[in-house]
């Protein structure tokens, strides 16, 4: 049967860049579900959706049509069609995102589309997010839930986003820091460690060594 494997956890952990390479590396599918989040987010913005107003997102989220190429090698993620793979990464679209997605009509409709992409993965999928081991999948065959300490978290956003200015990395700390207590605090799908996940705390782990521990309890 196909595999599904899942990595849980806050912003920074290096969630992204390890489930990619788990997936790339076994011949699976990846599925990155921030980036569905991002792409809704960047739709509401982009059509003058107010975000902290819940039954408006609510009322317009059947309308992005959000599609992830799952390909580990050169995963897509586009709305209507357009790839927004650059536009969500930006600071509008993370600072707006937890709220969208505290909404339950639009997690509603990202948990059909991951499902889906679970069954559409011919030998199987690693899927990455909050609620992957909670609620989207909770039969996969491996549950991680990665860990880091906030300052580690912060550094490697600046790292990917090429900051290194000490004011800057301080402002990605706080959004952080409060992105994490978003995602943990709200009432559809908090972000939690399932029971049954495996905790792997990356903060003195390179991105390699966290990929070689998780391929291990993959093949256990
Ligand atoms: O992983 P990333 O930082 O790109 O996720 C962006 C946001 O999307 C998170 O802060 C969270 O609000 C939301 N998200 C979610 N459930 C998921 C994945 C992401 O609510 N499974």
């Amino acid at each position: 049967a196909p595999v599904v494997v899942v990595l849980d956890g806050p912003a920074g952990t290096g969630k992204s860049t390890v489930s990619r390479e788990i997936a790339a590396r076994l011949g699976l599918s990846f599925l990155d579900t921030g980036a569905m989040y991002r792409a809704v987010t960047y739709w509401m913005l982009a059509n003058e959706v107010d975000v902290d107003d819940v039954d408006a997102v609510a009322l317009a989220s059947d309308k992005p049509a959000v599609v992830s190429g799952t390909d580990a090698d050169g995963p897509t993620i586009t709305v209507d069609g357009v790839d927004v793979s650059g536009p969500i990464r930006e600071q509008a679209v993370t600072a707006a995102v937890s709220a969208v997605s505290a909404v339950p009509e639009v997690r509603t409709r990202m948990v059909e589309l991951q499902r889906a992409s679970a069954l559409a993965a011919p030998r199987g999928i690693v899927a990455e997010g909050r609620d992957m081991g909670t609620v989207v999948f909770p039969r996969a065959d491996l549950k991680v839930f990665l860990t880091a300490s906030a300052e580690t978290r912060a550094a490697r956003r600046a790292a990917q986003l090429g900051i290194t200015d000490a004011g800057e990395i301080t402002a990605i700390l706080v959004d952080i820091n409060r992105r994490d207590a978003a995602d943990s605090g709200r009432a559809t799908a908090p972000l939690r460690k399932a029971d049954d996940a495996v905790e792997v705390d990356t903060s003195e782990m390179s991105p390699e060594q966290v990929v070689t521990h998780i391929i291990g309890l993959v093949r256990d």
